[in-house]
This record gives structure tokens, C-alpha cells and sequence, in this order.
């Protein structure tokens, strides 16, 4: 099995044009009756496929926000830690330290599903919303857990 379409595979995917209005994606001229995969208004290759319409990336969106905006917070936390340490007063305690590691390690995580899109968007819908839930959950102890130490200090 191969990943693109052979010469056979471009004629009858070029057959589904015939008689069949259909934008080009580039510059939207009608692709009616195309007989080779180039646009003849724009001129670009055009890539006949299978895709689907409409991918469903409610749950990858609730999985990464939360990682985003703790590296936010971390990253907004290095102010005060940094400030201090420079203004003399001495290094922040440990738990900030780990607080913020906590953070950029939620942080780097959303990069890593951000990468791994496909592949998060390749589990079923019942999966999608477990490890959604499960990075929200993850945050959400990391936040209490930060409000925790805050009141302490
Ligand atoms: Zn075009």
C-alpha cells in the first residue's frame, strides 16, 4: 500500500471532477471537468485525496490550554523569584523552585502533545476526553498545590 496516489489513482480521482463543481483550495477557481491534477487558474499541483471535513479538535484544545497557561504562570513566576534574588533577598524558598519546574514541565508537556497532534486526534472521542481530563486534573493539583505553598510563605 502506498501513501499518495498512483497515475491509475489520479485518473479516477480526477474522474470524481467530471461534471462536478469544485473549488480550487488556492484561488478558488471551479475545477469542472479537470483532466490533470494542476489548477488552470493558479497553476499549482493540486493533491487529489481521501481527507476528512471537519476534524474534531475540541478535546486536543482542552488538553493543551491548560499546559499553556501554566508555562505562562511559570514564566510570569521567574519575575518575582528572579527580582528577589537580585535585589538581595536571597533565593526564593524550594517549594517556588519546584512550583515553577512544575510548570515548565506542564509547559513542555503541551508542547509534546502539540507535536503528537495526529496521534492524539487519531483516539476515539471517549479517549480524547480521558487524557483531556486527565492534563486538566494534573494542572488543577499543580495550581492548588502552588495556592497551597503561597499561603504558607
Ligand atoms: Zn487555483
Amino acid at each position: 500500500m502506498t501513501d499518495t496516489a498512483g497515475p491509475d489513482d489520479v485518473a479516477r480521482l480526477l474522474e470524481f471532477l467530471h461534471g462536478r463543481d469544485a473549488p480550487c483550495p488556492l484561488c478558488g477557481y471551479n475545477l469542472r471537468d479537470l483532466t490533470r491534477p494542476e489548477c488552470p487558474e493558479c497553476h499549482h499541483e493540486l493533491l487529489l485525496t481521501v481527507g476528512i471535513t471537519r476534524p474534531n479538535f475540541l478535546w486536543f484544545l482542552l488538553a493543551v490550554i491548560p499546559c499553556a497557561f501554566a508555562g505562562i504562570a511559570a514564566s510570569l513566576l521567574l519575575i518575582p523569584m528572579t527580582l528577589q534574588t537580585v535585589m538581595g533577598g536571597g533565593l526564593p524558598p524550594p517549594p517556588l523552585f519546584a512550583l515553577d519546574a512544575l510548570g515548565w514541565l506542564s509547559a513542555a508537556g503541551g508542547l509534546v502533545l502539540v507535536r503528537h497532534r495526529f496521534a492524539f486526534l487519531r483516539q476515539s472521542p471517549k479517549r480524547q476526553r480521558i487524557l483531556a481530563t486527565a492534563v486538566w486534573a494534573a494542572n488543577v493539583l499543580a495550581l492548588l498545590a502552588f495556592l497551597g505553598v503561597m499561603a504558607s510563605l
